[in-house]
């Protein structure tokens, strides 16, 4: 999940430190993001909504 598509999600809170605070599931969580050297985009390692 990219950043930018993760900032757009509802469950999105904000970014704090490179982890991204998430409700999915109703519980607050942090996500760790990292940076892809392909594109230079930070992306969130384990989004809930793509283990599926
Ligand atoms: S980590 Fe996934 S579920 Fe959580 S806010 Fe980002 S895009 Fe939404």
């Amino acid at each position: 999940m990219k950043l930018e598509d993760c900032k757009k999600c509802k469950n999105h809170v904000e970014l704090r430190n490179y982890q991204v605070q998430c409700v999915y599931g109703g519980a607050m969580n942090s996500m760790a993001t990292t940076i892809d050297e392909k594109t230079g985009e930070y992306k969130i390692l384990a989004c809930p909504l793509e283990k599926k």
